[in-house]
């Protein structure tokens, strides 16, 4: 058996949550590993859909210190863009993410914290979770969601249009990747658009940073203005599709039959494939050993840091780690901040 290795900090996931650690960690001079399930780097940008596109423009979807370069005729990148952005932003800064190591428990011993993972031990004093959420797709307990005997997926499965030409494809979801994905289909497939509530769009010359801002406003108590972290940027692609009218949004189905949606009010869509894009739970299984969780499924968070262990901090999950924390340039800020904490604690 080999002995534990060690690192003050230990950084789970290295996606952009994890390398925005990095850096800050680099710049206080804290001793620091970043370790990662995936065998690329890119978290999980590697993942999305091709035509998938950034809903803000490069220089505002930056991590700290190296701005988003723009890629030629974009505007708004494409995920291999910030995949490859992402790659170098590691190599430029150093920051020896290792790979294909995968963290499966964090426990507590003595004073200090061990992460158990498929590559050894990892003994450290403080922790940060940057695991994102795309590994924890949700899909809401509907009923009949066994019976229906066409195709299921989740946005986390979706990769275009292709295996969809010419069927007839129920899109859930009033987001982002809901409206995203039902724009990128609607050329090739007959298309369902189910939304819970009415979908609503950011102003078309407002883009992603207005969400940036908002959330920053919202956290500082001000209430954040029109608008919220729900609504959909109207991308190009968006826009065009919505302003063709062909992005027509049917409100939520009551049960799935053995052939598609069936509404409150009896009507039926038969179709060939239903697409879930109805959002991700954060990927926080490897804490369990912590009992950090309240029945809710929440961890009471101070900021950053777990109310219940100060150890632990929690990473780019949403609002509830940080204004804007989920996103490229949100997450710079929140990251800082845990830094100087940790930083606080163990020097
Ligand atoms: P991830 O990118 O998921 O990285 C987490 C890393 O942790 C992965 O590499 C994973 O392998 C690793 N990991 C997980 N579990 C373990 C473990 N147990 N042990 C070790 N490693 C582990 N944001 C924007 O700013 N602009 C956008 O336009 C935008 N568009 C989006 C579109 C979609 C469809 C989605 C889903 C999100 C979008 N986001 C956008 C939000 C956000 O920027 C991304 O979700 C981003 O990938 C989150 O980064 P992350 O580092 O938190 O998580």
């Amino acid at each position: 058996m080999t002995a534990a290795r060690h690192a003050d900090v230990l950084v789970v996931g290295g996606g952009q949550a994890g390398l925005a650690a990095g850096f800050y960690l680099r710049r206080a001079g804290l001793d620091f590993a970043i370790l990662d399930a995936a065998t690329a780097p890119g978290g999980a940008w590697q993942e999305y859909w091709d035509t998938l596109r950034l809903f803000s423009p490069a220089t505002f979807s930056s991590l700290p210190g190296r701005p988003m370069p723009h890629q030629r005729g974009e505007e708004y990148p494409d995920a291999p863009h910030v995949a490859a952005y992402l790659t170098d932003y590691e190599k430029r800064y150093e920051l020896g993410v290792r790979r294909s190591v995968r963290v499966g428990a964090v426990e507590s011993e003595g004073e200090g914290l061990v992460a158990r993972t498929d590559d050894g031990d990892w003994t450290s004093r403080a922790l940060i979770m940057a695991t994102g959420s795309w590994n924890r797709p949700f899909i809401p307990a509907v009923p009949g969601l066994a019976e229906f005997t066409g195709r299921q997926l989740h946005t986390h499965g979706y990769r275009g249009a292709a295996k969809f030409v010419g069927q007839r494809v129920v899109v859930v979801g009033g987001g982002n990747s809901g409206a995203q994905i039902a724009a990128d289909l609607v050329p090739h497939a007959t298309v369902r658009w189910v939304t819970q509530r009415p979908p609503r769009y950011l102003p078309d010359e407002i883009d992603g940073r207005a969400l940036f801002d908002l959330a920053t406003r919202r956290v500082q108590g001000d209430g954040g203005g029109p608008g919220s972290l729900g609504d959909i940027v109207a991308v190009a692609p968006v826009r065009v599709a919505r302003d063709a009218g062909l992005l027509i949004a049917h409100p939520m189905f009551r049960h799935l039959t053995a052939e598609g949606p069936a509404w409150e009010d009896g009507s039926t869509w038969d179709c060939d494939a239903v697409i879930w894009c109805t959002g991700f739970r954060p990927d926080l299984a490897a804490l369990a050993p912590l009992g950090l969780r309240q029945p809710g499924g929440r961890v009471p968070m101070e900021g950053t840091r777990a109310v219940e262990d100060e150890r632990i901090h929690l990473l780019g999950y949403g609002d509830w780690t940080g204004p804007a924390s989920a996103t490229l340039i949100g997450v710079g800020r929140t990251a800082r901040t845990a830094v100087q904490e940790i930083k606080l604690r163990l020097v």
